[in-house]
């Protein structure tokens, strides 16, 4: 599904180059869950943000779904990450003055959808996601737990084939936590691909692949079937 090659991201600093990933060689197969960890500032949200196609300041090459993300310009992948990806942050980034309903709308507003379709697919997905009870309230009139909730449900809402989040659950308490990875791990049986950044061991767990960067550079990718859970 993914295939990087030789990915190098700079920032400058002065004159010099900040190197912030080095030679990121890395695929990634359809259906996968892939969590990354490794130390504060080592490029982790950086990578993240490539491959969710926010950031474009690389070199090297991407394959995404078998499209060369490299020779696309800012629209064309602009487009193809609407379509294809949904993204979840550790602070939600929910619209404070949208519902919850209006919130996970978003996305199908650059769709070309009737109206009624429209309506029922977000009533389905407030029901799927057990927030129908909420979809008049305001971010602001839930918790942590709930506003992730929305997060997830409108990062998901268009179908994307890959969900990348980028530590979903690191402003929640353990139970909560629990429940949104519990979701990651369903939305992945179904057949999502997902990638997370987490520092939670427990988080890992639920993924089957862990990677770990450091300094920028991809040190370690261990597979771990056996850990993979069987709820
Ligand atoms: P992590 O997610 O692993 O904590 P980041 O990807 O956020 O790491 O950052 C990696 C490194 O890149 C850090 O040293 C950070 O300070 C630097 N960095 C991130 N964004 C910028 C930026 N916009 N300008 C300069 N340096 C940046
Ligand atoms: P995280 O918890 O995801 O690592 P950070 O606080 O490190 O978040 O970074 C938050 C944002 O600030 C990111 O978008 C990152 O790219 C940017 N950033 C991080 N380090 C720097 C830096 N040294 N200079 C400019 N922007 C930075």
């Amino acid at each position: 599904m993914i295939q990087l090659s030789h990915l190098d991201r700079t920032y400058k600093a002065g004159h010099s180059e900040l190197f912030v990933l080095r030679n990121i060689n890395l695929t990634i197969e359809l259906g996968e869950f892939v969590t990354i960890m490794g130390p504060s500032g080592a490029g982790k949200s950086t990578l993240l943000n490539v491959l969710a196609m926010l950031d474009d300041q690389w070199r090297g090459e991407f394959l995404f779904e078998d499209a060369a993300v490299h020779t696309m310009n800012r629209k064309q992948r602009a487009e193809l990450a609407r379509r294809r990806i949904g993204m979840v942050f550790q602070s939600y980034h929910l619209l404070e003055d949208l519902t919850v309903a209006e919130n996970i709308d978003l996305p199908l507003s650059y769709k070309d959808m009737h109206r009624a379709e429209r309506q029922a697919l977000v009533a389905d997905t407030l029901d799927r996601f057990s927030i129908v009870g909420k979809k008049d309230l305001y971010p602001s009139q839930l918790s942590g737990g709930q506003q992730q909730l929305v997060g997830i449900a409108r990062a998901v809402i268009h179908k994307p084939a890959l969900l990348v989040a980028d530590e979903p659950t690191g402003n929640l308490h353990s139970a909560q936590a629990a429940e949104i990875m519990d979701l990651f791990k369903q939305l992945n049986r179904e057949g999502t691909t997902v990638i997370q950044v987490t520092h939670s061991d427990l988080n890992a767990t639920y993924g089957s692949r862990t990677l770990e960067l450091r300094d920028g550079w991809l040190t370690r990718d261990t597979a771990h079937p056996d850990l993979q859970r069987s709820q």
